[in-house]
């Protein structure tokens, strides 16, 4: 009787759990990585005769990271609101797996795919 009070309800409920917190340390690391990207970028890019380096985003390259590094603030944001993994578009479900390998994205493979195809030109993404 005392084996079964640890039953495997309890597991399931810690999924959806699992699953945050997994993809919270993924865009933490994301975070870091692109944060020290955007530093350098923004070395790189500025005239060596200055003295003190500016961060200045008119550098392609730091603005690139600098977007990363706000898409992972957004979706860590979802992540503390509690409605992450929703679809912006049509509101369903992304999955499990998408958000995995796409920590930052706010739609199901299928609006993305009609995103990417809208603004391929404005807009490249991954
Ligand atoms: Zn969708």
């Amino acid at each position: 009787m005392i084996a079964l009070h640890n039953g495997s309800h309890r597991r399931e409920e810690s999924e959806p759990l699992k699953l945050e917190h997994e993809l919270r340390v993924k865009l933490e690391e994301l975070r870091h990585v692109e944060f020290q990207a955007a530093l350098e970028a923004a070395v790189r890019s500025t005239p060596s005769e200055e003295v003190r380096p500016e961060p200045t985003l008119d550098d392609p390259v730091t603005r690139r990271h600098v977007h990363a590094i706000q898409d992972i603030d957004e979706a860590l944001a979802r992540i503390d609101a509690g409605h992450f993994g929703v679809c912006i578009e049509c509101g369903e479900s992304i999955g499990t797996r998408r958000l995995l390998d796409f920590p930052t994205t706010q739609r199901c493979a299928t609006c993305q795919e009609m995103y990417d195809h809208a603004f391929r030109h404005a807009h490249p993404t991954h």
